[in-house]
């Protein structure tokens, strides 16, 4: 009989993080100093992050940076992730191909999250800071770094996006639980936050108005730094382990995939599940096709434009080169929660750009869809954000069915939907709204873009 599930054992932890840029040829373009234009450095970084972060954000040529002891002893609490295989899926689909899947929401995070979390609190502690700030979207970030505060012993100030402070009340209680401060976003508590109400009264917020506030918090206390949960380089570093530990698996069953699919919000999981994977096929190793999933509603990636942008909506971070529809852009109010950010991980970027990877982008209502019949299939009931990865492996799996091919497909569970439910709600009652934004609006995002 074949397992259901391919656990590794707490010792096959992975011991080094891996750092797809050392194998990248073209290499992801450098954060720019927003009022300079020139390559930001580590002493005008270091204010803003913590120190041990700026060389790993910075450095594009080591491949393996050492895992902290201290961080693996954290993953074991919730490290290995098992590797699923999902037959019950197979079998309702009627596909010859193989199904696996990644879960990545077996923690209180519920996501992927607590990888980076766990790391980044690590460093700050190692550094003698007293806190960090950050902001948090759908809620599994401020939720995994209140955790990892709580345990390495750091104050947590978190920055909530203001309709998910609204619709997720109780990720904020998780939160607090945790010994997290919690402020709805934009507030009066920040300049930019006062700023941005000023300028778009009544907004429900966005991920790149919360950052602003998190990081003129962070700089403006003595003995902080701000954290941030995707997009930078060093969260993909981090975030390998689930692509290593996916490998190790696989390797264990003598199996290989060969579509690896994953949603991306600002590209950390898809980034960590395909790091290892990638490398073999930059090094020529072997082949794989890589597929990213976003909301059709926060299109970066097939709508957007490959430029230098701000990361937030105040204009305070530096500028990186990514995929992006504009800092100006505040999505509608919907649920794809983590996918909401404007931008995308300047490594994703790059190998979108140079046809290393595809993109595909889906509805809300496509998406739950998924999410339905891959609950009641495997029994979890899958986070809104990673339901969009599981629509695409859905689709793939039905386009083996029609070919007859036996191909293997691995995708990223990166989280599970129990904070999702008034989403759930919308899908059950029929009352769930497909959002496509207009050219119009698309191209006045893109308008806020700065000539770099
Ligand atoms: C945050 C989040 C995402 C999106 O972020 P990425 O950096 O693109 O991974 C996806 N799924 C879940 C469950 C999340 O919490």
């Amino acid at each position: 009989m074949e397992n259901y599930r391919i656990y590794l054992t707490e010792e096959e932890i992975p011991t080094h993080f891996y750092n797809l840029r050392a194998d990248m040829k073209t290499k992801p373009a450098p954060l720019l100093n927003p009022g300079t234009h020139q390559p930001m450095t580590k002493e005008e970084l270091t204010p803003v992050f913590c120190e041990e972060l700026v060389d790993q954000e910075l450095d594009n040529d080591t491949r393996f940076f050492e895992i902290p002891e201290e961080v693996r002893e954290y993953y074991r609490m919730f490290r290995p992730s098992p590797l699923v295989r999902a037959f019950n899926l197979e079998k309702n689909l009627g596909t010859p191909a193989k199904i696996y899947f990644k879960f990545e929401g077996n923690n209180t995070s519920g996501s992927h999250k607590l990888n980076s979390a766990a790391a980044q609190a690590y460093y700050a502690k190692k550094q003698g800071l007293k806190g960090v700030t950050t902001e948090t979207g759908a809620g599994q970030w401020g939720t995994a770094m209140s955790m990892a505060c709580s345990h390495f012993g750091l104050e947590c100030d978190v920055y909530m996006v203001k309709v998910s402070y609204e619709q997720k009340p109780f990720r904020r209680e998780v939160m607090r639980t945790y010994g997290a401060r919690v402020t709805s976003s934009p507030s009066e508590t920040t300049s930019v936050g006062r700023m941005l109400l000023e300028k778009y009264p009544g907004t429900t917020g966005s991920l790149g108005c919360a950052i602003s506030e998190a990081v003129e918090a962070a700089v403006s206390r003595e003995g902080y730094r701000y954290v941030l949960g995707s997009v930078l380089n060093q969260v993909l570093l981090h975030q390998s382990v689930i692509g290593l530990e996916s490998k190790a698996a696989f390797e264990k069953i003598g199996e290989k995939p060969d579509i690896i699919i994953g949603c991306t919000g600002g590209g950390s999981n898809l980034g960590g599940l395909i790091a290892p994977f990638m490398g073999e096929k930059l090094r020529g190793e072997a082949d794989y096709r890589f597929i990213g999933v976003e909301p059709t509603s926060c299109p970066s990636f097939t709508r957007g434009v490959f430029a230098y942008d701000f990361c937030d909506t105040g204009k305070v971070c530096p500028l990186a080169k990514m995929y992006t529809i504009g800092s100006g852009y505040i999505p509608a109010p919907n649920h794809a929660g983590g996918l909401r950010f404007h931008g995308m991980s300047p490594i994703l970027s790059q190998l979108y750009d140079d046809g290393e990877m595809e993109v595909v982008a889906y509805r809300q209502n496509e998406v739950f869809k998924a999410a339905e019949i891959f609950a009641n299939a495997e029994g979890i009931l899958p986070a809104p954000e990673s339901s969009h990865a599981i629509r695409a492996a859905i689709d793939e799996a039905l386009r083996c069915k029609e070919a007859g091919e036996e191909k293997v497909i691995l995708f990223g569970l990166s989280g599970t939907g129990y904070f999702d439910l008034k989403a759930f709600e919308q899908y059950n009652n029929g009352t769930m709204q497909d959002y496509v934004p207009s050219d119009e609006e698309l191209q006045a995002a893109i308008a806020t873009i700065p000539a770099v």
